[in-house]
This record gives C-alpha cells, sequence and structure tokens, in this order.
C-alpha cells in the first residue's frame, strides 16, 4: 500500500495530544493502522509530549514557531524499526480499530442504501460533535452531492476516488474544509469505501495551535 495523502501535522499533533473527540480520533486512528510513516511522527510527538512544547524555546529568526516544533519532531531517528501494517482478518476486511465500531454482531456490515448504487453505514462512535460514515461509490461513479459547513475528513479504505486535488487510493487522508469545492467520483474498477467524518455546523478549532500560540507570541 503506498500512501501520498496523509493527516497534517496539527491533526496528528491533536491525536498525539489526546485532543480528538471520538469519531475525528477514530478516523486518525485507521489511518495510523494503516501508515507505519504516521505511526513513527505520532509516537515521538505522544513521547516528546507537552513538556517539549512548554520548554522549547523559539528558534531565532524562525517567524513560524509551529514549524520550529515540527523541524525538531521530524528529526530522523537511526534504527527506529518501521512496524508493519496489521493484517486484516475479518469478513468485512476493515482495518482496527475501525472495525469494532462498523461491523455488526455477525462480523459484517449493515448498508443502507443512499440511491444511484451507493451506500452508506452510520457508525455509532458517541461523539456529539461529529458525525462518522462509511461511505461505498460504485466504481467510476460521483460521490453523491453532500454539503458540509465544517471539516471533513476522509480516509480511503477500498478503491480510489479523484477531485481536483488529486487521487486518493487505500489508506490515503484528506482533510477538507468548505473552502474547497471538491467533486469527488470513485475510480473505475473497484467500488470506493471510505471512512467520511463530518461536523456539522461545529466548527473544528484545533488544540494544537492553541498550544503553540505562546510560541508565536500571539
Ligand atoms: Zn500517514
Amino acid at each position: 500500500m503506498t500512501i501520498d495523502h496523509h493527516p497534517s501535522d496539527e491533526l496528528l499533533l491533536d491525536y498525539a495530544a489526546g485532543a480528538l473527540s471520538g469519531a475525528w480520533s477514530l478516523a486518525v486512528a485507521t489511518h495510523l493502522a494503516l501508515c507505519p510513516a504516521c505511526r513513527r511522527k505520532t509516537a515521538r510527538m505522544e513521547s516528546l509530549g507537552g513538556a517539549m512544547l512548554e520548554n522549547l524555546a523559539p528558534v531565532p529568526g524562525a517567524q513560524d514557531g509551529f514549524a520550529a516544533v515540527m523541524a525538531r519532531i521530524e528529526l530522523p531517528e537511526v534504527g527506529e524499526p518501521v512496524l508493519p501494517a496489521r493484517p486484516s482478518a475479518s469478513k468485512s476486511g476493515l482495518p482496527q480499530p475501525l472495525r469494532r465500531y462498523a461491523e455488526n454482531a455477525d462480523g459484517e456490515l449493515a448498508w443502507q442504501r443512499l440511491g444511484l448504487g451507493a451506500s452508506q453505514l452510520l457508525i455509532a462512535t458517541g461523539d456529539p460533535t461529529a458525525t462518522a460514515r462509511l461511505l461505498r461509490i460504485p466504481a467510476g461513479k460521483p460521490v453523491p452531492v453532500h454539503t458540509h459547513q465544517g471539516l471533513e475528513l476522509t480516509l480511503v479504505l477500498s478503491g480510489a476516488f479523484s477531485d481536483s486535488t488529486g487521487r486518493y487510493g487505500p489508506g490515503d487522508f484528506q482533510e477538507a474544509d468548505e473552502n474547497l469545492e471538491h467533486k469527488p467520483h470513485a475510480a473505475p474498477g473497484e467500488d470506493c469505501i471510505c471512512l467520511a467524518v463530518t461536523d456539522a455546523p461545529l466548527r473544528f478549532r484545533s488544540f494544537a495551535a492553541r498550544l503553540i500560540q505562546p510560541l508565536l507570541g500571539i
């Protein structure tokens, strides 16, 4: 699996800080299950933790405190093991931790029809700030029109979709807000199944941005 599109550093930092509520956290955690690079980065964020954010002096001349933090987190570490993605053995083929939220008691996915061949499965995360769902879009078809007023996270699980920002295959992660007018289209050959998390009408607010504010001197 080659993953080209990853969660932003801000989102990974929020995840590492435990600042994401259930649905957002599920999307990031499922990407991490598929992506060794983001697992490594998040592990380093977790181990450096809040102490580093508090103690890190701004780099002289650096305008962007957040970039300075990320530059330190991204320092290469020699001999760091790369963990393989866990194999999936369930009927649904979903990776953990998504599997235990999305499968029914028989280990299957209870799809609801949306029309035009598309289906969805609402996922109960217990998170009042966001809605998580699986979407299954027939190969070669457009994603049904949907609106979102806040952030939308999309993680491809199988198949692929394309929009004006690129092509997204298994493991790829997209963060979109209302400024991105995208008309995703499933790639031909295989149905596209993705996890979509949306927050309407609540706005997503970055916990990391608030943590880093002192570094920026604002
Ligand atoms: Zn990644």
